[in-house]
């Protein structure tokens, strides 16, 4: 069977709490999606009720105290949270956190530290001297009154902040102290100087009571959530011998078939590469390159050359660690990542996720259900779903390309014995066009139909085998031997 990940959530949800009562109940259209696993959005008290989950605040608080000013998160309580986990395990669907460990947000208390004012843009670079701040650092979570762990964060766990309550001032601050600074450079992205910094309270994963802290709050969160994976968020500013060594104490230790996946935020295939190799090829990544190309593709029209359309992917180099996706939370309109896929290409490019061996696709809540508020965008459920049965059923067996002209292309997938249907694909980012394909002398004589509708022509395959499937203008048509 052909895996495909869901990403259940987009940015602009409404702060109910009742998302993770949604995903229960929508547990049977992700069956029929044939969806085994569930990207769930970050379950952690964050910043407030309306947070997205991305401004952790306390990852022992799953919606269960009273903490910044809301029992529940975003998407509901902890006890709402562990339904939707067990609930999704029994479906056989394996839950996936998103585990957001770079930062923390909105500490209990100030303190008083020494730091250096950094420049934004070369954060190797000091533009003061030493001298005193206030920041939020020390995190007591009193609203928890230290159920199920004792420890406090304060400054000396971080590695820099952007405000200072001393003075009123925002800017890039780097804590001083013994064994402090940033990240060493070879371990976390180079843009900036050092891109160890993001947001908030920035960790610092060299501390030994952080590393220490960390390991106990995976073994409490693995064994209270019962998920089956990990998404990691935002790992390029995360040190990457910290990440390594966790995800492998983890499978060591607590779950040694853990699935993981990694948030490389990053178009570039050797950057890529490097990360993979720095952290011993033990997890996969989103496959930033590949929505990069969908996304300029989608902007240029038929002056994009549709046959590169996988140049510098990870599904073309290094297929087996790509989490393929059209669009999330980050790339959709109005977000800090915005980069979202133009309607017109949406079809095609989930085509390519979908209909295709390499990578696991990963299906965006948005896509499926459309989004509502300032930047609406349409459902594509109808779409979405016939690529789903499609996926399910037809892309088995030997695998051919036709990428050979810049605004038609197409392949096929010849079947195997247990799906012996074959399905030809094409699609066009300019005029109608049509591609000629070999299914096999098997074949001959069969008549062909679009499974997409988007075409009512019908393709007979001839006496050697092949066949001459077309396209419509700005389309993709996915064709299947009639019943
Ligand atoms: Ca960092």
């Amino acid at each position: 069977m052909n895996e495909t990940l869901m990403q259940y959530f987009e940015w602009y949800l409404p702060a109910d709490a009742k998302h993770w009562q949604r995903l229960v109940d929508d547990i049977d259209t992700l069956k029929k999606l044939g969806v085994n696993k569930v990207w769930m959005p970050p379950a952690f008290k964050g910043t407030g009720l309306e947070d997205v989950g991305y401004g952790v605040y306390d990852l022992f608080d799953l919606g269960e105290f009273d903490q910044k000013g809301t029992i529940p998160t975003k998407y509901g309580t902890k006890e709402e949270y562990l339904q939707a986990t067990k609930a999704l395990n029994e479906a056989g669907i394996m839950p996936i956190a998103d585990v957001v460990l770079n930062h923390k947000a909105n500490g209990d208390e100030k303190e008083r530290f020494k730091v250096l004012k950094m420049n934004q843009t070369n954060r190797q670079e000091a533009i003061s001297e030493p001298y005193d701040i206030e920041a939020w650092t020390h995190f007591n979570f009193t609203g928890r009154h230290k159920q199920y762990d004792d420890f406090e964060w304060h400054w000396y766990h971080f590695s820099g902040m952007d405000y200072d309550a001393l003075h009123n001032e925002t800017g890039l601050y780097m804590v001083m102290g013994d064994n402090k600074g940033w990240a060493n450079q070879e371990t976390v992205d180079e843009e900036n100087g050092n891109y160890d910094y993001l947001m908030f309270n920035d960790v610092d994963f060299r501390h030994p009571e952080v590393v220490e802290n960390l390991k106990k709050w995976v073994a409490w969160f693995l064994e209270t959530s019962q998920v089956g994976g990990f998404r990691l968020d935002a790992v390029k500013h995360i040190d990457s011998e910290f990440m390594s060594d966790f995800i492998r104490f983890v499978r060591e230790n607590l779950k040694e078939d853990l699935y993981v996946f990694g948030e490389y935020w990053k178009d570039d295939t050797d950057d890529k590469m490097d990360y993979l190799g720095d952290v011993d090829f033990q997890f996969d990544l989103v496959d930033v390159g590949l929505h990069m190309n969908f996304y300029q593709a989608s902007q240029e029209g038929q002056n994009f050359d549709l046959s590169q359309i996988l140049e510098g992917s990870l599904m073309k180099t290094k297929p087996e660690f790509a989490v393929t996706f059209v669009d999330n939370h980050d790339s959709q309109r109005g977000q800090s990542l915005e980069s979202t896929v133009e309607e017109w290409f949406k079809p095609l490019a989930y085509s390519i996720i979908m209909l295709r061996q390499e990578g696991k696709p990963c299906l965006f809540y948005g896509d499926y259900y459309g989004i509502e508020g300032d930047f609406a965008q349409p459902s594509f459920k109808e779409i979405i779903d016939k690529l789903a049965y499609l996926r399910q059923h037809h892309v088995y067996g030997e695998q051919v390309e036709y990428f050979d002209h810049p605004n038609c292309i197409g392949w096929v997938n010849l079947g195997n014995e247990e799906h012996p249907e074959p399905l030809a694909v094409v699609m066009s980012n300019g005029d109608a066009g049509w591609k000629d394909m070999e299914l096999g002398i098997l074949h001959a004589g069969k008549v062909f139909s679009d499974y997409l509708r988007h075409s009512d022509q019908e393709v007979v395959i001839d006496d050697q085998g092949w066949g001459r499937f077309p396209a419509e203008a700005g389309s993709v048509s996915a064709w299947l031997p009639n019943a």
